[in-house]
């Protein structure tokens, strides 16, 4: 199977190869074979694609709000139609089965760019009286050369979100996919070109770390949006001060479930196989500390047992699989080390604990039980299906233990009693809670993280403040008084 595309980056309105860039493999994970080649972006190519942005901006943001809606909107129509065919390309670029990726990748971009397409027309200033008939008005103004850089595990999703609140401001894109899964952005940008959005709105460059260093580092560049590990984040947070950019942070997360006796149990497992083993456990959001009550601690095992005997491996693209396999060779080895480190701390594994031979990078779905706070897979990040299952006695010490991580980027608790939801939905230090559900990212909705997860929100009204700046405009109704 050969899924090529036409070349390695999309800039000024076209597809754009420079061969001279390092070659970068695109590997299914299903099979390990290379399924297309791109090139790293060049020097050249990435002063083509911040030129292009630049230029491209001015008149994108010059067109009123209401005529950059209709497009976006019109992007998530052309996304909508196209959704089999750019499910059918994310499953290859990342191993997640046609099953997830039919209903969460493009139909979620789409979302991104119908919402934001709807928002922009209302995107204003207002009018702040003053005495003596003086007055300030606000103009939102857009930032400008907005960088995106997108982790591996939603290329499609991920360069949406950025895109469409990005491009709904007024702001043009460059947007850097990983080196992992470097085909699904180029199909976004495709999409808005094709809707109408000027040559250079929307750009895409490939490359690995080094390519989105770079870009960070030019001056063209006004604001940089990240999604990837605490690490990463960290170096980008750090370069994009140096230029004084602004930034959003999309980053890890060590997240807890906490499942009361009296939660409902086909929910609260539910819940924790949505947060653990969807996408075969690669979402940032993941809670992998599931806090257990000890009363319902048996229950739930045995429910959780029970329930992933419907798990469904194989080829990611037959439409009755629904558990692929890693998204490489080396994320499979790095989570098989966590459960080799979860054995050897102690952690009683209950079921799971395998990589499964064969060409594909799987792994079994695995649950450990008797779980402590101080074991490595209850402390770092994992990114893989692994559950840990931590007991706990009372509400007051749940909250203080899921809080007990540097992480917080979800949390949610699962509880038929009311107020108790609420107190634990304000105590959680977390920037996106769930009360008796894990995992829901709609549009509507702000998404983020406090801590280390991040910095800024993405979706929802919030994500316009990130992606434009108010600009203050005092006018003088009377003559100007000056002391001499
Ligand atoms: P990485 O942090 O390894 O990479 C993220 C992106 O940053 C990639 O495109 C990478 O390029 C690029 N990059 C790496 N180094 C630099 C640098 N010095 N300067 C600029 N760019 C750089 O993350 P992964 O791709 O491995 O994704 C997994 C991580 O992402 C997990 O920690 C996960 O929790 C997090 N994540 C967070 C989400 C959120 O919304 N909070 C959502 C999804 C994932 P390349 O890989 O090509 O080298």
């Amino acid at each position: 199977m050969q899924i090529q595309p036409k070349a390695s980056h999309f800039i000024d309105g076209e597809y754009v190869e420079d061969t001279t860039g390092e070659a970068i493999e695109v590997i299914y994970p299903f099979t390990g074979e290379v399924v297309a080649k791109v090139h790293a972006a060049t020097p050249a190519i990435i002063d083509r694609a911040l030129t292009a942005a630049a230029r491209a901006q001015k008149e994108w943001a010059s067109w009123t709000g209401t005529e950059r809606g209709r497009v976006l909107r019109r992007a998530a129509d052309i996304m909508r139609e196209r959704n089999h065919d750019l499910s059918v390309l994310e499953t290859y670029d990342t191993g997640k089965p046609y099953q997830e990726t039919s209903v969460a990748d493009a139909t979620s971009g789409a979302d991104a760019l119908e919402y934001f397409g709807g928002l922009a027309g209302s995107l204003t200033g207002e009018h702040i009286p003053l005495a003596g008939g003086d007055f300030v008005y606000t103009r939102r103004e857009p930032l400008g050369v907005c960088l995106g850089i997108g982790a591996w595990n939603y290329p499609t999703q991920i360069a949406s979100w950025k895109g469409a609140p990005a491009l709904a401001c007024g702001n043009a894109m460059v947007f850097k996919p990983s080196e992992t899964t470097p085909l699904c952005a180029l199909k976004v940008a495709e999409i808005l070109h094709e809707a109408g959005a000027p040559a250079g709105t929307y750009n895409v460059v490939q490359g690995m770390g080094a390519v989105g260093a770079a870009l960070i580092n030019d001056p063209r560049v006004a604001k940089v949006s990240l999604t990837g590990s605490v690490p990463t984040g960290q170096k980008v947070y750090a370069a994009a001060a140096a230029g004084v950019r602004h930034v959003t942070m999309e980053l890890g997360g060590k997240s807890p479930i906490v499942i009361f006796d009296d939660a409902d149990l086909e929910n609260a497992v539910s819940g924790a196989i949505l947060g653990n083993f969807y996408s075969t456990g690669q979402v940032c959001s993941n809670g992998t500390r599931v806090f257990v009550q000890k009363g319902i601690k048996d229950a739930f095992l045995a429910r959780m047992t029970e329930r992933l005997k419907g798990v469904v491996m194989g080829d990611p693209q037959d439409p009755a699989v629904n558990f692929g396999p890693m998204v490489s060779a080396n994320q499979r080895d790095i989570v098989m080390g966590f459960v080799k480190k979860g054995v050897a701390e102690g952690a009683r594994l209950v079921t799971g604990g395998h990589a499964i031979d064969g060409p594909g990078f799987f792994i079994e779905p695995t649950v450990f039980a008797d779980v402590t706070d101080d074991m490595t897979i209850a402390t770092d990040e994992i990114f893989g299906p692994v559950l840990s299952v931590l007991d706990f006695d009372t509400e007051e010490e749940a909250l203080a233990r899921a809080n007990d991580t540097p992480f917080g980027l979800a949390a949610s608790v699962f509880t038929k009693d009311l107020t108790r939801a609420h107190r634990m939905a304000a105590g959680f230090e977390a920037g996106t809670c769930y009360i008796n559900t894990h995992n829901l990212a709609p549009v509507e909705a702000p998404f983020g993280g406090s801590k280390l997860s991040g910095v800024g929100r993405e979706n929802s009204k919030l994500a316009i403040e990130h992606y434009s700046e108010m600009k203050g405009v005092y006018v003088a109704m009377t003559d100007v008084e000056a002391p001499f």
